[in-house]
C-alpha cells in the first residue's frame, strides 16, 4: 500500500511514523510512505502556496495551481491511485470506510492549512474525507490517523492475523471488556468466566458485553450493526434488566 501525502509541512509526518507498529510496517515494505512537498509545485520566485479568498474574510486560501500539479505529478504512471482530500466537509472517516480503503493500492492524501484549499481542487479529487466534526489547523493530523487506521489492517501489519477482528467497530459494535494480569487489582477481580477455560462460554459473555457497552454508550452503532436474532435477543435481555423501555 502507497501513501503519497502532499503538505505543505512534511516534518509533521517524520516523527508519527518513525517507531512501534508503522515504522516495521514500513520496512516491511507492508506500507510506503512518500512525502511531497506542495511548495516544490509552487511557481516563481517566492513559490507561493496560499492567497487571500475572493469576496473578502479572514484566512488564506491554497491555490489551486500547485495543489493540482503536485496531484498530476505523482498520478502520471500511477493512474490507480486514489486521491482523497481532507476536508472537515468530507465523508466521516469511519471503520467501514477504513476497511474499504484498505483494500486500495496506492492513495495520495491531500492536507490543507489556513482556511482551506480553492474549491477548484475538489474537481480532481476523487473523494474527500474527515477524521470527525471539528476543524484541525490542517490536515497533517489526518492523513496521520488515516494512515495508521489503514495500516493496522493491512495483512501482516500487526503480526498477528485476525488481532483487528475483535476491535471495536468491526462488527458494528464496541469492544468487550479486556483485562489481564494481575488477576485481582486494588480489589478489582477479572471476571471468573474469562477464567473459565470454557471457549463457548467466553464467547457468549463477550458478545453480551460487547452489546452492553454499545448499547450503554453508542445506541447510535446498533441500528447499524446488522444484529442477528440472538444479539437482538441478548438486547432485549439487557434493556428489560435495566428497567428501561
Ligand atoms: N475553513 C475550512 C477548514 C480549514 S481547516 C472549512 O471550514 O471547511 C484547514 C485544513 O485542515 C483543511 O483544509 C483540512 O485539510 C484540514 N482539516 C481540518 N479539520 C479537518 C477534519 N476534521 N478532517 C480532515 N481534515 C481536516
Amino acid at each position: 500500500m502507497i501513501f503519497d501525502i502532499l503538505t505543505l509541512f512534511p516534518d509533521m509526518f517524520r516523527s508519527p511514523l518513525a517507531g512501534s507498529i508503522l515504522e516495521k510496517a514500513r520496512e516491511a515494505k507492508l506500507i510506503t510512505v512518500n512525502l511531497f512537498n506542495i511548495r516544490d509545485y509552487a511557481e516563481g520566485k517566492h513559490r507561493v502556496t496560499d492567497d487571500d479568498p475572493y469576496g473578502g474574510g479572514t484566512g488564506m486560501i491554497m491555490k489551486p495551481e500547485p495543489i493540482i500539479r503536485g496531484i498530476k505529478a505523482i498520478q502520471s504512471g500511477h493512474p490507480e491511485a486514489r486521491v482523497i482530500l481532507m476536508t472537515p466537509q468530507g465523508t466521516p472517516l469511519r471503520q467501514e470506510v477504513v476497511r474499504r480503503l484498505a483494500q486500495l493500492s496506492h492513495i495520495i492524501l491531500v492536507c490543507g492549512r489556513y482556511e482551506g484549499v480553492d474549491e477548484r481542487v475538489r474537481a480532481v479529487v476523487d473523494e474527500e474525507i474527515s477524521i470527525g466534526d471539528y476543524v484541525l489547523t490542517g490536515g497533517e493530523p489526518a492523513a496521520l490517523v488515516m494512515i495508521d487506521a489503514i495500516a493496522r489492517l493491512i495483512p501482516g501489519v500487526l503480526g498477528n492475523e485476525g488481532a483487528s477482528e475483535d476491535d471495536s467497530f468491526s462488527r458494528g459494535l464496541l469492544e468487550y471488556p479486556q483485562y489481564t494480569r494481575p488477576r485481582s487489582f486494588e480489589g478489582r477481580e477479572v471476571p471468573e468466566i474469562l477464567l473459565s477455560g470454557d471457549h463457548q462460554s467466553i464467547e457468549r459473555w463477550r458478545k453480551r458485553e460487547a452489546l452492553r457497552r454499545t448499547w450503554e454508550r453508542r445506541p447510535d452503532l446498533l441500528t447499524r450493526a446488522g444484529l442477528s436474532d440472538e444479539d437482538q435477543k441478548i438486547l432485549d435481555e439487557l434493556r428489560g434488566s435495566s428497567g428501561a423501555e
